[in-house]
């Protein structure tokens, strides 16, 4: 027999099988030697009362041979030989989710990246942190996996309409992913673990006789009417194929300027930015779990909040429990944070960002710029953010009630951001309107959780990459740039994902077009 059951657990029980086993058999009447085993299909943590509970949702089999979760399957064909060929530009989680769609719909993608292999890539993020050298090639947005690989690998997503998302998952499982990101509510991989499934993915496209090409920049595009023929690589390369997806990600800026430079239409859209805010893990951990020390058995605590500041959204974005500050600028004289965290999140931080929302009406001082308005406030800001912390990215940082008191921080706290940090008041390096909204969020939010607003934890400047701020529009159901047929904007540059597996999940929907469309 298999019965379907939830199970409301403590955190020490809900890591023990023979406990599970026994809670399934008093809910079947039956003895734990009944119980031949369980799959958990869903998994999640009530932390809102004093005791934290873990709720899971599980098959169990009774009294008939324990059946393990089937795996996903996927039809990899052999592409050498198709007749149709889709230049994929920019190797992140759109790109390479398109070309393991082509190649289950028997087209060849040939993806072209202007950055490195995962383990070139490693040895520039090892300049980055150690020595503030930004390659504009090969950073943490920048290579193979795109801003995906060497991210923090938090795999929940709201878009759940734009497409399946436990397709997504078993993929990633497919490629070497732990199977409990299937049933966990917030599912993460960890930095440490994207690599090796982001190499596998490669390796899986090279074998069905894709082609991936690394440091291979598109910097023009060969356009003959209504429809784009070829992309032109820096190292002066023509390539040719019958349609293009540009999935180049919301820091390509070089790429916008060519779209606009070439009068392909783009569009100004609104993004978020603001600031990251790191905190001990165990202050956020005793708060969420209402516990002076976290114990065992629950993982690092996490929070996310929303607030409305005299009507423009304030928002914790990507948080990390357990993690590190990252930088993530993609040109000399940027400075950029984001964050990132192991599979373990053992380190003793927690850090998110808290943005702001940024509309057209917010950047009016670059309007000379037109749909790359936005865009450009944005590069404003970290170039402000770059020469406040002097140099080499150290980043420019205060203490979080010194921040929302605008007092000086003579001192700052340990931070988990390599490069370092320089205390300067914020007010000189964010616009106004950007941190009194935060300012503000800040002190609202301080009232919900306890010990939050505190000058143990530290602000860091500028988190600015959290969305594109331009669209390049396409058609809703054909997904074809409106002006030219065979281009396919695609993933979060385009301005269709925010995240890892919208991402991925813009770049299966855009393939599925394209193969419907070819074949
Ligand atoms: C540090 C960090 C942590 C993050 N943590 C998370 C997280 O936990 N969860 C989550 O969902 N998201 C996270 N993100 C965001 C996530 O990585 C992105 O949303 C996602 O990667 C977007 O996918 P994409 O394929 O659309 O674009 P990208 O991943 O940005 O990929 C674009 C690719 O295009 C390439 N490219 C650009 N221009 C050209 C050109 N001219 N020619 C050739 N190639 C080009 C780039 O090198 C890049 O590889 C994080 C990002 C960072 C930086």
């Amino acid at each position: 027999m298999r019965k379907t059951l939830s199970l409301k657990l403590l955190p020490s029980e809900a890591v023990s099988e023979p406990i599970i086993k026994q809670y399934i058999a008093q809910s079947a009447s039956v003895t734990p030697s009944a119980v031949t085993g369980y799959n958990i299909l869903k998994q999640s943590i009530d932390a809102r009362g004093k005791q934290p509970w873990i709720h899971l949702s599980l098959e169990a089999f009774i009294n008939e041979p324990y059946q393990e979760r089937e795996p996903g399957t996927f039809t990899f064909k052999d592409v050498s030989r198709a007749k149709q060929t889709v230049i994929i530009v920019g190797a992140g989680p759109a790109g390479l989710f398109a070309a393991l769609q082509l190649i289950e719909s028997g087209i060849r993608p040939l993806l072209l990246e202007r950055g490195k292999d995962v383990r070139a890539r490693r040895r520039d993020l090892a300049l980055l942190n150690k020595e503030g050298v930004v390659n504009p090639d090969s950073n943490y947005c920048f290579g193979e996996g795109g801003a995906g690989t060497y991210s923090d690998g938090k795999l929940y997503t709201r878009s759940s309409k734009r497409g399946d998302i436990s397709r997504i998952l078993q993929l990633f499982v497919h490629f070497g992913a732990e199977e409990k990101i299937l049933y966990e509510s917030h599912p993460h991989i960890g930095t440490n673990k994207l690599p090796h499934i982001i190499t596998r993915m490669r390796e899986k496209i090279v074998e069905c006789g894709g082609l991936f090409l690394f440091e291979k920049k598109v910097i023009d595009l060969g356009l003959g009417g209504n429809r784009i023929s070829s992309v032109k690589t820096a190292d002066g390369h023509l390539f040719h194929g019958d349609a293009v997806i540009l999935a180049t990600g919301h820091s390509a800026r070089d790429v916008f300027e060519l779209l606009l430079q070439k009068k392909i239409g783009i569009e100004l859209k609104p993004f978020a930015l603001g600031v990251r805010v790191e905190h001990p893990q165990s202050l956020i951990d005793s708060a969420q779990y209402h516990c002076q020390v976290r114990g065992d058995f629950l993982p690092p605590a996490a929070y996310s909040w929303v607030q409305q500041v005299d009507g423009k959204g304030v928002f914790s974005f990507c948080m990390c429990p357990g993690g590190i500050i990252a930088p993530a600028a993609t040109a000399p004289g940027e400075l950029v944070v984001n964050g990132w965290s192991p599979s373990k999140r053992n380190n003793p931080y927690a850090n998110s960002g808290i943005v702001v929302s940024i509309e057209e009406k917010d950047v009016q001082a670059f309007k000379k710029y037109g749909p790359l308005a936005a865009m450009y406030f944005q590069q404003s800001v970290e170039k402000k953010a770059f020469a406040s912390g002097g140099g080499r990215l150290v980043a420019p940082a205060q203490r979080l009630t010194d921040f929302t008191e605008n007092k000086f921080s003579s001192t700052l706290p340990d931070c988990s951001y390599l490069p370092g940090l320089r205390s300067v008041p914020l007010v000189d390096v964010l616009p106004s309107f950007v941190q009194q909204s935060l300012r503000q969020a800040f002190l609202d939010y301080g009232k919900k959780m306890k010990g939050y607003l505190t000058n143990e934890a530290v602000v860091v400047a500028t988190e600015s990459r959290t969305s594109s701020p331009v669209r390049i529009p396409r058609d809703p159901v054909s997904l074809q740039h409106p002006q030219i047929c065979n281009l396919y904007p695609c993933g979060e540059g385009a301005g269709y994902a925010g995240g890892i597996v919208s991402a991925a999940m813009d770049g299966e929907r855009v393939a599925k077009i394209i193969s419907a469309t070819y074949s």
